[in-house]
């Protein structure tokens, strides 16, 4: 049988050992390999093909190999092979058991004037007109009844802004309407947010707990100083920072909240301080089951003025991501030691498979601006020519979408399907910046590219001294990735 070494492995030696990880992007299967047996890869992985009968000492581990995927069939085309099975399977999701996502944009003022966020750009409208309100439920009505689906699996509504605070009466009136006409058809329903916080007073909370809003992401962009000058309130007088550490700390059960972290070289330098609030404000590790915390790499808007920033370069963020995430399971366990808790792992992550922003290429998918525009994308949603062109005033059709339904991260630009690290690069996944980013010169790679040696050399060796302390993490493929991940 001819076969090769497959076009997705990393062969990673690991000197202080004498042993090779050997991991395929693909499939996600990791292998430790003795000195001899890493060698022998590293000879085949320099060959076109060879025969399994030429190396009949090996006979049990290549077959091992052929079987976990490492080693495959010589005439498969693996490129091709990926990129048909993508295809089919982001077809087939929206076939069988579907997701309705919606970002709804009740307004898109802002009690925050933060640099980097379009609303500074281009100040727009609120969701009020009960036209578009009824508009937007008929909508989703008619799709429900129209799409070739056999079984909707939920829907799930996401508010948005601006500050989606701002209106709260949209919200109220939606729900009814969105839960209504989820229990006539039988399909879950559950609402999240993205809100700056400031607005989120008790009463607030409890609204929330009614309107069935079960998750909430809130930025906090560092401690005090660089978050008040970062993410300034319009009105001058007023709490900021510790307003949201306050109302945060009083968030209700049932409601689960991501702090996001918008993070340069500023930002990063207050982490620390950051933690030692939360914790004096009773929130993280405190409520660590329903609260966490993630850091997202800051970039500015284009025509935002961002000269107040330190923006870090990707491989620096890769490096202050992993040092964070050290410092959470520190503290965490310092904190945990002393309330009788479990202690924490520090996590050997794996890169996560990733999907196309499914507010851009699925069908069922849409974000809807104030006055019924559709968008195929919620970075548009303050420019009414980028609309998808559709409105709520008219039927669901899929061929108002063709041209969003067809991006694919397989066929981006010949460079990126020939590259190995596609089926796990985050620079795809955001339609919109790759359609409007991706150049001959510039290509919006993930910092795997680069950092897949280093990192995975130093968690093995860090879990190999220490196995009661590191864990290997393989992230679960979400269902439907969306800007969350942005
Ligand atoms: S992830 Fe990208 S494509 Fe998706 S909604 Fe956000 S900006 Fe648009
Ligand atoms: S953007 Fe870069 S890392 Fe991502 S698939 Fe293209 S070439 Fe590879």
């Amino acid at each position: 049988m001819k076969i090769k070494f497959s076009f997705y492995n990393q062969l990673i030696p690991i000197e202080e050992t004498s042993e090779y990880l050997l991991y395929n992007i693909l499939n996600g299967g990791l292998r430790v390999l003795d000195d001899s047996t890493g060698r022998l890869l590293l000879d085949l992985s320099n060959l076109d093909s060879f025969n399994v009968e030429d190396y009949n000492e090996y006979h049990d581990v290549i077959q091992e190999l052929l079987d976990e995927g490492f080693l495959v069939d010589f005439y498969i085309d693996e490129k091709e092979s990926y990129q048909q099975d993508y295809l089919d399977s982001q077809l087939a999701k929206y076939r069988n058991n579907s997701h309705i996502g919606l970002t709804i944009g009740t307004t898109i003022l802002c009690n925050m004037g933060c640099p980097y966020c379009f609303q500074t750009v281009k100040p727009n409208k609120t969701l009020r007109d009960e036209k578009v309100i009824n508009g937007i439920v008929t909508y989703i009505g008619g799709l429900i009844q129209k799409a070739p689906v056999k079984k909707w699996a939920g829907l799930s509504i996401m508010w948005y802004g601006g500050e989606p605070l701002i209106n709260m009466d949209v919200i109220e009136n939606l729900t009814t309407k969105f839960t209504a006409l989820c229990s006539q058809h039988h399909i879950p329903y559950d609402a999240s947010m993205v809100t700056n916080g400031i607005l989120l007073t008790r009463e607030t909370w409890q609204f929330l707990l009614k309107h069935q809003v079960n998750s909430i992401q809130i930025t906090i962009d560092g401690a005090k100083e660089v978050h008040d000058s970062y993410r300034p309130l319009k009105s001058a007088n007023g709490k900021n920072y510790e307003k949201i550490l306050e109302n945060l700390s009083m968030m209700p059960l049932g409601i689960s909240a991501t702090i996001r972290i918008n993070t340069d070289k500023r930002v990063a330098a207050t982490l620390p301080k950051l933690l030692d609030d939360l914790k004096d404000y009773g929130i993280w590790p405190q409520r660590q089951n329903q609260v966490s915390l993630k850091l997202a790499w800051l970039r500015g808007y284009a025509g935002a003025d961002t000269s107040n920033m330190r923006f870090l370069a990707q491989q620096e963020f890769f490096d202050i991501e992993n040092q964070f995430s050290a410092m959470l399971v520190e503290r965490y366990n310092k904190w945990a030691k002393s309330n009788s808790r479990e202690m924490a792992k520090q996590k050997w992550k794996l890169p996560e498979k990733q999907n196309d922003c499914a507010t851009y290429v699925s069908p069922y998918f849409f974000t809807f601006d104030p006055e019924g525009g559709i968008h195929k994308c919620w970075e548009t949603i303050h420019e009414k020519e980028k609309s998808s062109g559709s409105t709520v005033f008219k039927n669901w059709d899929v061929d108002d979408f063709k041209k969003y339904l067809n991006y694919s991260r397989t066929n981006v630009h010949p460079v990126c399907y020939n590259c190995k690290f596609n089926p796990i690069c985050e620079g795809l996944s955001c339609a919109y910046d790759t359609i409007h980013t991706l150049s001959e010169q510039n290509f919006p790679c993930t910092p795997w590219k680069t950092e897949i040696d280093r990192y995975f050399k130093e968690m093995y060796l860090r879990m190999k001294q220490n196995p009661d302390q590191v864990v290997l993490h393989k992230p679960e493929q979400r269902a439907h990735q969306t800007h969350s991940n942005k």
